[in-house]
């Protein structure tokens, strides 16, 4: 990119010069930036303009801080200093009449550019000698600096309408104008160094802020606030989506971990099968696509680095039984908050469903185990192979201070479809369970499973992995209307599998031509209580038709087993039951919600944790009440560039279908290392500050300063008049105009 800076004078044309510039290279096919910025509305009062030059979409929109070139309109400008932050190799072209000097003792080692603009525009009847208009004389003189030829500023000059004495005095710079390269040293940056130093009205010897205080003048003060981001709202596990987000974007990877390590120890299982409500919400949709959040959140899993665990300090034990999920959320939680867990599992393995249901090849053993081990490294006892009953249970309440509850979903719904000689309908659920332990194989078989959710899903491609010749998904409504995640019915569809919509299956029966499966063709009808059209049968002839199959699944949906509670208890999810004895019960995860993610699992885990922490302590660690969600209203989409999604690595379908390998791979490599880096900086931050310094730069008073306290801007409400100009500039709606 090309920056340049135009000081001039209020009347010079310094603002027009810089569109005047920008046009040249506009015509030319680049892209291009022209602003100016003004201290005061008058005749003869210091103002700055800035170019930008770019083969690429230019968002930055604050003022230029390290130019390539500095142009100055008015040598009265000329400052010590003024080149500091001038890249090396820029030039600095003056207006100053041939006899002129004083600008020598400030530019040592730079290369200059000299023209007298003023005599040519005066002498051409451009303005006065007091206030001549330089900007047409000003262009031809930049333009050979910079390499442009006479023809494309002139094209540029009559682009924006000007002709006649304009397009002859730039003609006579682009002839007169002189370049060297002064002798000495080029004077280094004093340290804090900001944009280029020019005399400005609030110096000493200009002027200072004004005697008056104008913010009396003002009706409307700004005010900064914090909005929700509509990510974090809709984040089951409630994390601070932005928050991780920002930090990936800065590449400091080990916060964007800690942040996700408050909320979540799984980022890495989240990052893989969230179905991401917060990529549904996000505002960006609205412009171009949704921030890729969930491969953000792996990619932070993968890049941050895990802090050490604390040991518990506390006296208290609570009791967690079922590790999917929601009970490792709940010990992790625990384990931080200082008691000594213990963790109670059915199963010869922890996870639950994650270990059990989601196949290999969307979540890796490897990544769950890591994460796992990180939950149970913080002192955690584990004791696997216990399916405890409702006896254990009263024991355990009469052994620990709290016991915890999610055992998930445990009875599974069945169908009476009957069977034939050669096929009995088997659950989805064990089905994967036989998979996952490499106990079966399908060879050349026709597999018919029966559902629309993620277990017909995952059974379906799992069959096709373990060598299935054909396999089809019926279900009694539409694609659209799938519980499964839409990912995953996509890529099931890639890698083969036929999916029947609207079709209820009947019978299983021996035919002539071996077992089939009679179906039913259905239609939609008005919605039933769960607000999905109910299928009604279509009764004409033709909708009955039969599916030859060899296996046929069931994958219908689960309901939790409550019977492993005390008699009379009531599930409500994160509360103590009532009616009990001894410590107090809590119940979560699927088993108290059948929400039905793992991600609310999660979350379950993070407010069971505050409701035993609050009974067992009377501390309330449950966060105030959240603030208003920022709503794409509040986003100023124009000051953002369109940016496609940064690319991930999938495999091809067919390179997938009989494997169990991952078929995500996360981000391919991008410019910072990373792809997660520039998908991350996609993120709008809607309604949170994150300094971008927009409404600094962009305050005509100059009232705002940034600080180290107050959320990092301080605004000076006695000069303030109440232009709102802040709040117009600020992209995400994180300041706002009360009236005083
Ligand atoms: P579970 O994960 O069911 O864990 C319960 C645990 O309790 C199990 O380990 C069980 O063995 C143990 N247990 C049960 N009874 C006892 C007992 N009496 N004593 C001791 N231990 C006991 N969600 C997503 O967000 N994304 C997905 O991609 C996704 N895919 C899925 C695929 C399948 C096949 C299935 C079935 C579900 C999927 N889900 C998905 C849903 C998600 O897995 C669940 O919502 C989540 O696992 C619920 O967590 P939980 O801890 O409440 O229960």
């Amino acid at each position: 990119m090309m920056e340049i800076t135009i000081c001039g004078r209020g009347g010079q044309g310094g603002v027009t010069l810089a569109k005047i510039i920008a046009s040249a290279y506009f015509l030319k096919g680049k892209y291009v930036q022209a602003f100016g910025v003004y201290a005061a509305e008058r005749s003869g009062a210091p103002i700055q303009a800035f170019v930008r030059v770019d083969d690429e979409e230019i968002t930055n929109h604050n003022q230029v801080q390290n130019p390539d070139h500095i142009v100055v309109l008015d040598r009265t400008l000329i400052a010590s200093g003024m080149d500091a932050m001038l890249k090396p190799g820029g030039s600095i072209i003056i207006n100053i009449p041939p006899d002129k000097s004083g600008y020598e003792e400030h530019f040592s080692g730079r290369k200059v550019a000299l023209v007298d603009a003023t005599s040519i525009a005066v002498s051409h009847g451009l303005g006065t000698r007091t206030v001549p208009i330089v900007n047409t004389t000003m262009a031809g003189s930049i333009a050979r600096v910079l390499g442009l030829t006479l023809s494309e500023i002139l094209a540029a000059l009559e682009h924006l309408n000007f002709t006649g004495a304009n397009k002859t005095c730039a003609r006579e710079a682009f002839k007169q104008v002189t370049t060297r390269t002064l002798p000495g040293e080029i004077h280094r940056p004093p340290k804090a160094a900001g944009a280029v130093r020019v005399a400005d009205l609030f110096d000493e010897d200009v002027g200072g802020m004004p005697k008056i205080k104008t913010g009396s003048w003002a009706t409307e003060k700004p005010e900064r606030r914090h909005l929700t981001p509509p990510c974090n709202h809709v984040c089951p596990a409630g994390n601070d989506v932005r928050g991780f987000v920002d930090a990936v974007g800065k590449q400091d990877y080990d916060r964007a971990l800690s942040v996700l390590l408050e909320t979540s120890p799984l980022p890495g299982v989240c990052g893989r099968v969230c179905p991401a409500p917060c990529m549904d919400t996000c505002n960006r949709a609205e412009y171009d696509q949704s921030v890729n959040v969930r491969e953000i959140e792996r990619a932070a899993a993968e890049l941050g680095s895990r802090p050490k665990p604390e040991h518990p300090w506390r006296k208290e034990a609570v009791a967690v039984v079922g590790s999917g999920p929601a009970g490792l959320s709940t010990a992790y939680q625990l384990a931080r908050l200082g008691y000594p867990v213990t963790l109670y599992e059915a199963g010869d393995e922890l996870g639950g469903v994650l270990r059990t249901g989601i196949p290999a090849y969307r979540l890796p053993r490897k990544v769950l185990d890591e994460e796992i081990d990180y939950v149970i490294s913080h002192d955690i006892t584990v004791h696997t192979g216990c399916q405890l009953q409702r006896e254990d249970m009263l024991r355990l309440s009469r052994e620990y201070q709290a016991v915890f509850v999610a055992t998930g979903l445990q009875n599974v719904s069945d169908l009476d479809i009957g069977e034939t000689s050669q096929v009995a309908p088997v659950q989805g659920l064990h089905f994967l369970e036989k998979v996952r332990r490499g106990n079966e194989r399908l060879d050349g078989q026709r597999v018919v499973v029966i559902g629309g959710g993620n277990t017909a899903m995952d059974a379906a491609r799992s069959a096709l992995r373990i060598g299935a010749s054909e396999v089809r998904v019926v279900y009694r409504r539409t694609r659209s209307e799938m519980p499964a995640i839409f990912e995953e019915i996509e890529q099931a569809i890639e890698e083969g599998i036929i999916l029947d919509e609207l079709v209820s299956p009947v019978r299983l029966v021996d035919s002539e031509n071996g077992p089939v499966l009679t179906c039913q063709g259905m239609k939609l009808g008005p919605p039933d209580d769960s607000g999905r059209p109910r299928p009604i049968a279509d009764t004409s002839p033709e909708a009955r038709f039969d599916l030859s199959c060899d296996l046929v699944i069931l994958a219908l949906g689960q309901s939790h087993d409550i019977s492993i509670l005390p008699e009379g208890s009531a599930i409500r999810e994160g509360e103590a039951l009532l009616g009990l004895s001894g410590a107090p019960f809590f119940v979560g995860g699927d088993f108290a919600t059948n929400a039905g993610t793992v991600s609310a699992a999660i979350g379950c885990g993070v407010r069971a944790a505050r409701h035993i922490h609050r009974t067992l302590t009377g501390e309330d660690l449950f966060p105030p009440e959240e603030d208003p969600v920022a709503t794409s209203e509040h986003i100023k989409f124009q000051r953002f560039a369109h940016q496609s999604r940064a690319a991930v690595k999938t495999l091809s379908p067919a390179e997938r279908r009989r494997c169990f390998d991952e078929v995500h791979l996360g981000f391919q490599a991008g410019p910072n290392g990373s792809g997660a880096v520039s998908e991350a900086q996609r993120c709008l931050s809607c309604g949170v500050c994150n300094q971008c310094d927009r409404c600094l730069e962009y305050c005509p008073e100059g009232i705002l300063q940034r600080s180290d306290e107050k959320d990092g801007y301080v605004f000076d409400l006695e000069y303030c008049k109440g232009c709102g100009v802040c709040m117009t500039a600020c992209p995400r709606g994180a300041i706002y105009m009360t009236e005083l």
